[in-house]
């Protein structure tokens, strides 16, 4: 799939960074050199690259994860951050005149799959209640006209095209006749395809430049394939110097590209990707979101894994010294009240995650996990003597009837924590073998 190798070594990557708990600058640079293969490998362009990982570089190295509670988990998050950036950051959305018709011109190489998002286009406006009329002005490539007649023929959308022997040749003429068509036939969007060459070429940039001033688009859209490497950058730089364009199209996104144009073509030349083309099919397109882009180059099926692995390890110091007190038998519900306020830092992460798409499971069990019942849990072992908190099995019956009501809660709920504290006491053990254990209050993980 698209992005493919590139989630893989990402991944890869901050697999690496997570088993460490502060970061070096030397852990800081390995890691931004790896990012820095990984991205240059997929054919993201020298430029984006440089740029991207010197910011990441940059915040790596700063307060935000010196300071952070799981620092590996904060590169995650700054390379998240600047990916979406790169991406765009907000999802633009295609913009329509104040008066109709809009008009949105494609532009782009032959074989980009204009002509394919043409219908996909008119098909998706015609859900959304719009009137799209399909103007075949490439008169280029031999059967052009046709394809679109038969895309449009798909979308159930109307195709204006000249007539064969008709207006052929003057791709600029049957442009503006569209236009005036959809005027006078009250269709409230006209979409443009025009020609495309293998290459470019100066020819092709002249037209499509003259039939963006004859007919003075709302957007033009730059379709660009998702697969076409390195060449992406000199081929939107043409386009943007030879037409420019107000948002890019990025195609065949299903395909087993590497990526590189998609991270590379809105860095390059500030212009949004509006649209994911992702199939042969009419219903193969998305609205471009750059934070879902992000999040699926991340795999963050994956960066999930690190989290809870982060979730383990959150504060190595502190293990350690559990793991110390576990070993001389020294571990206390004071000790576990220590941890638990540790797991309340944590609450932070939950609303992080929150924002993250497709979280699934992990969001349940996140959701499980209560601030207000580690509250609780902490007035019960308050309200027990400094003996009790250290030696929890003098805890009988009218012991914990007395902090029950010292706290406020039931019986139940005392016996409930001293239950979770053997648990926690097992979990120590598991974790001073080096394994990975369950958190209580979470659920097994
Ligand atoms: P144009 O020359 O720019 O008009 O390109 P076309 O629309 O004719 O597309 C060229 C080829 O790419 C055709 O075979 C399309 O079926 C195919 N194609 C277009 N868009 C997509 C896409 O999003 N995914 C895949 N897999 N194929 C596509």
């Amino acid at each position: 799939a698209t992005f493919g190798t590139l989630s893989d070594r990402l991944t890869e990557t901050f697999r690496n960074l997570r088993t460490k708990g502060k970061l070096t600058p030397a852990d800081v640079d390995g890691t931004v050199r790896e990012i820095r293969r990984a991205l240059l490998d997929a054919d993201v362009a020298l430029v984006v690259v440089k740029e991207f990982t010197g910011k990441v570089r940059e915040r790596a190295l700063g307060d935000e994860v010196n300071k952070a509670l799981n620092p590996a988990q904060q590169v995650v998050q700054i390379v998240n951050e600047e990916l979406v950036a790169i991406l765009g950051g907000q999802q633009r959305r295609l913009q329509f005149a104040k008066t109709a018709p809009t008009v949105i011109m494609l532009a782009g190489l032959q074989g980009s799959g204009k002509t394919t998002f043409a219908g996909k286009l008119a098909k998706q406006l015609e859900k959304e209640g719009h009137t799209p009329l399909l103007v075949a002005a490439d008169l280029q490539r031999p059967n052009a006209v046709n394809q679109l007649q038969v895309v449009a023929q798909q979308a159930g959308a109307a195709v204006y095209a000249p007539e064969p022997g008709n207006g052929v040749g003057d791709p600029v003429r049957v442009a503006r006749d569209g236009v005036e068509t959809a005027r006078r036939q009250q269709h409230d969007v006209v979409i443009i395809d025009t020609a495309g060459r293998l290459g470019v070429d100066a020819e092709l940039m002249k037209q499509a430049s003259n039939i963006r001033t004859a007919v003075d688009p709302d957007e033009v859209l730059f379709v660009i394939d998702a697969m076409s490497g390195q060449d992406a950058v000199n081929t939107a730089k043409a386009f943007q110097e030879g037409v420019d364009f107000t948002g890019v199209v990025l195609s065949k996104l299903d395909g087993d590209s590497k990526g590189g144009a998609a991270l590379s073509v809105t860095s390059i030349t500030g212009r949004p990707i509006i649209y994911a083309s992702t199939g042969e099919g009419l219903d193969d397109l998305e609205a471009f979101h750059p934070d879902r882009m992000a999040s699926r180059i991340l795999d963050l099926g994956d960066i999930l894994t690190l989290i809870e692995q982060a979730q383990t390890a959150f504060d190595e110091a502190e293990a350690m010294k559990m793991a110390e007190k576990l070993a001389t038998e020294q571990f206390t519900l004071e000790d576990f009240l220590d941890q638990l306020q540790q797991m309340k830092k944590m609450g932070s992460m939950k609303k992080m995650l929150g924002m993250l798409p497709g979280m699934g499971q992990m969001k349940q069990q996140l959701d499980n996990f209560d601030d207000k019942e580690i509250d609780r849990t902490e007035a019960i072992i308050r309200s027990m003597t400094v003996a009790e908190r250290r030696n929890p099995k003098v805890l009988n019956g009218s012991r914990r009837l007395r902090i029950a009501r010292g706290s406020g809660m039931t019986v139940t709920d005392v016996n409930q924590l001293v239950q979770r504290f053997d648990q926690a006491a097992k979990m120590m053990k598991t974790v001073a073998r080096g394994g990975v254990p369950n958190i209580p209050g979470m659920g097994p993980m």
